[in-house]
């Protein structure tokens, strides 16, 4: 990964949260607040609009103007989570040679610090455990995207607003694991 592409990840991130706004929300809705398509749209349009005045020329400079923006932009659990991410992979990537692996890596202990979530309470987490497993084996698809986003679906959540509704939440995908999908889909797009 490089400025050039972390741009592109970025840029194609951002229209699929905006393509599918509209279905994040709906999946917030059953087990939420309705507000996830929200939220990350209005968190990626201000990474973008950020981009575009800022013009960094490294992925450091990249990745701490992608934390400002979803920590102070995004409202709900999901801007601190994100943000927490970002900062996280900011973190590990300062350092030498790190392969992109443990940069994601250090994102989900990021997000875990937060969020305190464990596997399998249905949140993202259960979206980026998978993928840098992936990774690491030199084997992320966009197959295995789906299939961890789908694994949320028979889950009981157990953190965040979802865990209100207790049993009722199962059946359904969890709207942070989607983005978190669109985020690792857009990821590899740009790395192709
Ligand atoms: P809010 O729930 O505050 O309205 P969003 O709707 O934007 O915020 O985001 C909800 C998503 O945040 C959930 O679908 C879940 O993936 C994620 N989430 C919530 N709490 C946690 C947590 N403690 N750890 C990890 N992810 C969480
Ligand atoms: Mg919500
Ligand atoms: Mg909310």
């Amino acid at each position: 990964m490089n400025v050039e592409t972390g741009i592109r990840w970025m840029e194609l991130f951002n229209e699929k949260v905006q393509a599918e706004k509209d279905y994040l929300t709906q999946l917030d809705t059953p087990i939420g607040d309705s507000d996830h398509g929200n939220n990350m749209s209005r968190g990626m349009t201000h990474v973008i609009e950020a981009i575009e005045t800022q013009k960094p020329d490294s992925l450091e400079e990249l990745l701490k103007l992608i934390t400002t923006n979803l920590l102070s932009k995004v409202g709900g659990a999901s801007g601190p989570l994100y943000g927490s991410a970002f900062m996280g992979m900011l973190k590990a990537q300062k350092e030498d040679n790190i392969p992109w692996s443990a940069v994601i890596k250090s994102g989900l202990e990021s997000i875990q610090k937060r969020g305190k979530a464990e596997a399998f309470d249905k949140t993202m987490i259960d979206v980026w455990i998978p993928v840098v497993e992936a990774l690491e084996n030199n084997q992320l698809t966009d197959a295995v995207i789906d299939q961890a986003v789908e694994s949320t679906k028979p889950l009981k959540a157990k953190k965040g607003r979802a865990s209100y509704v207790g049993e009722r939440s199962i059946g359904h995908i969890d709207p942070g694991a989607y983005s978190s999908g669109l985020l690792f889909h857009a990821m590899l797009e740009a790395e192709a």
